[in-house]
């Protein structure tokens, strides 16, 4: 099957449509990550096939519990664009933010961006520093894969959230996620959210199930947080 034959049955799959505008984009965007992968590592991922299932699909799978059309957003820690650039690409009425604290990732972003003709911000920064940049309490939707844990997960992103926004982690649906999530209750808690629950899903040809974690902004974020990563990591929430 073809990168866009796969991008259009998954989202089909998901009662999603999939404008052929949209699939042009994507396909473009996952020809840029491929051809910079070969001069700087971007993703263990070589395959046009496997781009669009594990990069595509797996960052569209937000869009089954969540409307984001014309919404603000931040992507914390999104390496080359994941899962925010798939998220723009599909709608480009996303007001979207990438933070990733390593620069030439980030370069990557912007100047794909650009040769996509989209507009978006990105800062090269840790998520625990930027919030002092005015950017606390700032976004209606935080979005996050493959970072931290998620005790330590939310400390770096709920500060971002506007009250009754969304943080949106995606995770793996398993027993070592159950533990996680049960640890992470209380740091949720602490920092003003509340966990209303997961929304699994499965992607074409890939083992095992993953996850939207549902994550409402209820509560005011301590001034405190988040802490400087040394204190976030060895005295987690
Ligand atoms: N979200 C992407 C990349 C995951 S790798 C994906 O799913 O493919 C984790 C990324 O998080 C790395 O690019 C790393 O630079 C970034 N990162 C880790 N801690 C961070 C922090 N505190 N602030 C900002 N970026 C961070």
């Amino acid at each position: 099957m073809s990168f866009k034959d796969i991008v259009r049955d998954g989202l089909s799959a998901w009662d999603l449509p999939a404008p052929d505008d949209a699939l042009a984009r994507l396909e473009a965007f996952c020809s840029l990550v491929l051809e910079t992968n070969k001069v700087m590592n971007l993703t263990a991922v070589t395959e046009p096939d496997a781009f669009a299932v594990r990069h595509v699909l797996d960052s569209l799978s937000i869009l089954t519990c969540a409307d984001l059309h014309g919404k603000k957003v931040i992507d914390i820690g999104t390496g080359p664009g994941f899962p925010g650039m798939p998220l723009k690409l599909y709608d480009p009425s996303l007001d979207i933010t990438f933070v990733d604290s390593t620069q030439k990732r980030i370069d990557f972003i912007v100047k794909s961006a650009d040769a996509l003709g989209l507009s978006v911000t990105a800062f090269a920064a840790r998520a625990e520093e930027l919030i002092a940049k005015g950017m606390r309490a700032n976004f209606e939707i935080v979005l996050s894969r493959a970072v931290a844990p998620l005790n330590i997960l939310s400390e770096l992103c709920l500060p971002y959230l506007r009250m009754g926004g969304q943080f949106l982690p995606l995770k793996s649906d398993n027993e070592a996620f159950a533990a996680e999530l049960k640890q992470a209750r209380r740091a949720i808690d602490v920092l003003g959210g509340a966990l209303q629950g997961t929304r699994s899903y499965t992607l074409p040809g890939v083992e095992g199930k993953k996850c939207v974690v549902l994550i409402q902004k209820t509560g005011e974020t301590p001034a405190k947080y988040p802490r400087r990563y040394a204190k976030i990591s060895q005295n987690p929430l």
